[in-house]
């Protein structure tokens, strides 16, 4: 799959409100919110407003869309400063539902990994006891 800036998502639709969705969490960089089909009690998504398709394009993604995000967005952080955002968010938002007994994050990446939606996400899953290693 061809990585462009413009590539279109679920996530942007709800970024832009253009679909309903209740914000657990917003900042400048990323919003959470609760998975609309959940994988466990608590299930709940962090995405970077940025539009990043995948993890493994983040460097391509960067060179592609750095002046326009800058221009047009108000998220200037680099690369590695924004994903380490998105796993502290999770571990905010964990705590603020009780995740106390532990929680896991995933992060589907392309095919293989079974992501469906093209915009990076982690997924926090919580409530329950996790198997490991993961089917
Ligand atoms: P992926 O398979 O790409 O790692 O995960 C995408 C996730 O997004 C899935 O768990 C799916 O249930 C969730 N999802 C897809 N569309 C929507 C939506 O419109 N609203 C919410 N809240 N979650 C969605």
């Amino acid at each position: 799959q061809q990585a462009t800036p413009s590539d279109d998502t679920i996530f942007s639709k709800i970024l832009r409100k253009e679909i309903p969705c209740k914000f657990i969490y917003e900042d400048e960089q990323c919003v959470a919110f609760h998975d609309v089909n959940p994988q466990a009690p608590i299930h709940f998504l962090v995405i970077p407003r940025k539009p990043i398709r995948m993890l493994s394009e983040v460097d391509e993604t960067d060179k592609l869309i750095k002046n326009w995000c800058n221009l047009v967005l108000n998220c200037k952080l680099p690369s590695f400063q924004l994903l380490g955002h998105l796993m502290l968010v999770a571990n905010i938002v964990a705590k603020d539902l009780r995740l106390e007994k532990g929680y896991r994050l995933v992060v589907n990446n392309g095919v293989h990994g079974a992501q469906s939606v093209y915009h990076l996400h982690i997924h926090i899953l919580g409530g329950r006891q996790m198997n490991w290693p993961p089917g």
